[in-house]
Parts: structure tokens; C-alpha cells; sequence
């Protein structure tokens, strides 16, 4: 198996990284919250975790990707108090919850779809994993480490430290600092400490969202539905969990408060977070109103673009940028992506039409070194920390060498046989299946293209001439050009 090294966020360093059991990795995200449509910001994240899952399989592990959907306890403003953010939008818009969950996952569907993201192996909902927060809800309080008050449980932040757990050491807070920035606000008095969080939440008669428990009615806190589902499908204790860099704190400081006192265990090896998407350097959320919806991108429908960019060029956009970075959102570096992507993208088009012709050419032994180097170099750059940036760049030096076979300037011969034939597979798996990128959609059939072009050249040999420039002027209406070279005839996206 290659080497990965993450970044974990627990112990600030880079690991290597080792599964509790050879050969398998489970990992959990924290899905959406669904109550508004996916923004380019959640894209970022989701698209990490994406690629992560993509390069652990291809470098031969079995994963179970476990990402939720968060369809009920996320409160306005990520605290204990205020309306459910479902709740809400659904008194809001005149629907059931339930109406407003089923509209924004789909959405959220639509939009992964889109982005060619792989369907995680388990999507569990909060709510319908209720029996087992209550079920987490009585544990905790038999273990003393939860108490009812008013009909609401919250999780007993002293206790927990009492007994040797260090709640704040994710996110690297300190728990005097927190409690002098915590405002004790009304409703708040029935915590023995202000910062014990909600783990079961007491409904008025005027929350919608509501189901009976042995504390009365009421719904689940957040932080515990992560903690109960993963548990569920990937047991007590876990390879991988992500997220976004927001969630440190409280949503994962808190799940790991959870996970712990309820198996003993520390639930989770490796915590990964990605950094933010920014508008103008500020993080891109719904909520400051910058946030940018994947269809308004696709159509140019945003007044601070001038122009609509395909899905995989966002993709790709995102890809040039390590996770860990954060990633500044415009029209000029999309602008930039568009051209580099669709070179890459000729690339693949040319190198799969492709093959290995025996000539009658000596080795080219340095030309073949930087291939093979940049072939391990990607698989590198990835396995460091899923640097995407970095491997990309081994994929445009592979390119290099692509489009000197095309044009005549390489044989494939002198790269040998082994060589070319790894230059073919490698260029296509990493493009495709690691990075997840793919051919653009334009609405016309490649089928149908390549007819077109086979058209082309009958009318050239014929001297159809006004014939051959309406061809031509087809393809670039549709953002493609014809390739018309002394040893063949294609077509390749404009780049
Ligand atoms: P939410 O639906 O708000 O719970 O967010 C879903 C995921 O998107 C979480 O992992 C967030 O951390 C992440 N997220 C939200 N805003 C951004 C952003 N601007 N850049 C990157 N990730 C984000
Ligand atoms: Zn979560």
C-alpha cells in the first residue's frame, strides 16, 4: 500500500497514517445541514473529502464513507439556543420539515451529481436515528455525565474533566478563555456550567419539529447525532473524520466529549479539516450573504462574474488549491482554471485515441525518467497530505509529453513500450477516477462530433470551402476548435 500522511488537526502534525484494520479505512463527514441550497463553500469541503475517498481506493483500501445529512438539531447560530434552522425555513416557506429536508437533499444531490462527486457508502439522517440519541441521552446521564433540566439533558463539561477527559483540546481552546467569552444569556441558567452543551433539548409548543422521550417532548441536540451515527456504522472508534474548518469547535470538540464518555474510547484516529472558501478574503456563507450558488456559476448569473463556468472547471479550480489553504473565490482564478483545465482535458482526449506504435527509435532515457518521475510524483503529492496542487503539476508535465506524441515530436517508441503504456493508464486514472474531473458537457454528442468532423474533411477534399468554415464556426460557437494538422484532423476544446 503507497503511504498517505495526513494532517491531524489532534496533534497538530503530519501522521502517517495506519487503519485500526489493514486494507480498510471508515471515514465520516458531516453532511449538510439541509435546510438552503448547497453554496460553493460546502462544495469545497464535500469535494476533499471526495478526492480522499477516490485516492484511498485507488491505492487499494476498502472504505466505508459515512456522510450525513443533518436534518434536524442545528440550531440558528450553531449554539443551544434559538429556532432550528429547519424549523424555521419550514414556518418560513409555509412547508412541512419534512418538505423542506426532501427539497434541499435533493438539491444537495443534484449538486454532488453535478460536481461528479462518488455517492458516500452510507447517508444516515438525523432523525432517523432518534432511538439511539436517546438511547446515548440515558447512557450519558446513568454514566453522570448528563443532567435533565427542564426537560432538556445537557452534557456536564466538569464532570467530563473531573474524569481525565480535556474538553477544548481540539480546537486547542482554553476552557477559562471560553467560559469569559460565553455571555450567559436567559434560558441559559438551567446549565450548571455555561458551557455544557444540549444533548436533548426541551420543545415548546411552538417548535415544529418534536418527538416524545422519557424528559417529555423534545428533539435532539446537534453534536450527538454525529456521534451516534458514525458509532453505528463504523464503530466506536474510527480511521478518518472531516469537516470543515468551522466545525472544530463546538460541533467536533463536542463529539469527541460524547464519543468518549459513552465508549471509553477516543472515537476518532484522524481529524481532518479543510479550510474555508472565501469571497473577497471573507469565508463564503450563507448567512453574510456572499455565498454563491452552484447554478448561478453555471449560468453567469452573479454580478461578480462575467461569464458562466462549467462544473469541472470549478472542480477543477478547487483542486489547485491544497485543503488546508484557504482558497480565494473569482472571476479572474476561475477565468485562469478554465484555460488550464481544458488543456488537461485535451490531454485526456488525445491520449486515449492513443497507442503504441513500435518504430524503430532509440530509448529515450531521460524523456522516460521525467515521465515515470512524475507518474510516482503524483502519487506522492497526494499521499502528502492530499496536496492536489502539487499533483496536479506532475499531471501538466505529464501532459508535456502528450502533446509532443500529437504533434509529432515524441514517438511512442522512444518512451517504450512499459513507459507509454503507464503514460496512457496513469494520465486517464488520475485525471478521471482520483481527481474526479471529466469530459465537459456541451450538449452535443461526441458521436455526433466526430461525424461532423469526418464531414469536414470531405468537404475540404472537396473544396467545399463554405461548407468546411461553417463546420468550423459549429465548433467554436460550442467552445471547441478544429485541429486541422499536416498528420491528422481532430477537434480539442478552446483553451
Ligand atoms: P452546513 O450545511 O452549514 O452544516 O455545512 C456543510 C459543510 O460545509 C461543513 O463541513 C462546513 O464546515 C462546510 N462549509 C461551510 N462553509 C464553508 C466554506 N466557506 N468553505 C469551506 N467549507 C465550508
Ligand atoms: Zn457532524
Amino acid at each position: 500500500m503507497r503511504e498517505l500522511k495526513i494532517y491531524n488537526t489532534l496533534s497538530r502534525k503530519k501522521e502517517v497514517f495506519t487503519p485500526l484494520t489493514e486494507g480498510y479505512v471508515g471515514m465520516y463527514v458531516c453532511g449538510p445541514t439541509v435546510y438552503s441550497n448547497a453554496h460553493l463553500g460546502n462544495v469545497r469541503t464535500f469535494l476533499t473529502f471526495d478526492v480522499l475517498f477516490r485516492f484511498l481506493r485507488s491505492i487499494g483500501y476498502k472504505v466505508r464513507y459515512v456522510r450525513n445529512i443533518t436534518d434536524v438539531g442545528h440550531l440558528v447560530g450553531d449554539g443551544d439556543e434559538g429556532e432550528d434552522k429547519i424549523g424555521k425555513m419550514a414556518k418560513l416557506e409555509q412547508l412541512e420539515p419534512m418538505e423542506v429536508v426532501q427539497r434541499y437533499t435533493n438539491d444537495f444531490h443534484e449538486v454532488l451529481k453535478q460536481f461528479n462527486f462518488l455517492p458516500p457508502s452510507v447517508e444516515p439522517t438525523a432523525t432517523g436515528h432518534l432511538i439511539e440519541q436517546i438511547e446515548a441521552v440515558k447512557d450519558l446521564i446513568g454514566k453522570g455525565l448528563a443532567y435533565e433540566s427542564n426537560g432538556s439533558v445537557y452534557f456536564d463539561i466538569n464532570k467530563y474533566n473531573e474524569q481525565g477527559g480535556n474538553y477544548g483540546k481540539l480546537s486547542g481552546r482554553i476552557l477559562e478563555d471560553l467560559l469569559n467569552e460565553t455571555r450567559v444569556l436567559d434560558g441559559q441558567s438551567e446549565k450548571r456550567n455555561p458551557l455544557d452543551f444540549a444533548i436533548w433539548k426541551n420543545a415548546s409548543p411552538e417548535h415544529i419539529m418534536q418527538w416524545p422521550s422519557p424528559w417529555g417532548m423534545g428533539f435532539p441536540g446537534w453534536h450527538l447525532e454525529c456521534s451516534c451515527m458514525s458509532a453505528k456504522y463504523l464503530g466506536n472508534q474510527f480511521d478518518i473524520h472531516g469537516g470543515g474548518m468551522d466545525l472544530k469547535f463546538p460541533h467536533h470538540e463536542c463529539e469527541i466529549a460524547q464519543g468518549t464518555s459513552l465508549t471509553g474510547q477516543e472515537p476518532v484516529r484522524y481529524w481532518m479539516h479543510t479550510n474555508m472558501l472565501t469571497v473577497n478574503g471573507q469565508k463564503m456563507s450563507k448567512s453574510l450573504g456572499n455565498s454563491f450558488l452552484p447554478a448561478q456559476l453555471f449560468k453567469g448569473d452573479h454580478e461578480l462574474l462575467d461569464q458562466a463556468y462549467s462544473p469541472m472547471t470549478v472542480r477543477f479550480f478547487m483542486l489547485q488549491s491544497q485543503y488546508r489553504s484557504t482558497l480565494d473565490f473569482s472571476n479572474d482564478a476561475l477565468k485562469g482554471s478554465q484555460k488550464a483545465f481544458r488543456r488537461l482535458l485535451n490531454g485526456f482526449r488525445m491520449i486515449k485515441s492513443m497507442s503504441f506504435e513500435s518504430e524503430d527509435v532509440a530509448i529515450d532515457e531521460k524523456k522516460k525518467a521525467i515521465v515515470e518521475d512524475a507518474i510516482e510524483g503524483f502519487y506522492t503529492a497526494l499521499g502528502d497530505d492530499l496536496n492536489t496542487a502539487v499533483g496536479i503539476a506532475h499531471l501538466f508535465t505529464l501532459l508535456k509529453y502528450i502533446n509532443m506524441m500529437y504533434m509529432n515530436q515524441l514517438q511512442s517508441s522512444a518512451l517504450g513500450e512499459e513507459t507509454f503504456n503507464k503514460l496512457k493508464t496513469k494520465y486517464q486514472e488520475f485525471f478521471e477516477e482520483i481527481l474526479g474531473l471529466s469530459e465537459e458537457e456541451n450538449g452535443t454528442d461526441t458521436s455526433v462530433l466526430n461525424g461532423m468532423l469526418e464531414l469536414y474533411k470531405e468537404y475540404k477534399a472537396n473544396r467545399q470551402f463554405d461548407k468546411v468554415d461553417q463546420i468550423r464556426a459549429y465548433f467554436k460557437d460550442n467552445g471547441m476548435v478544429i485541429k486541422d494538422l499536416k498528420h491528422r484532423i481532430d477537434w480539442a476544446w478552446e483553451e
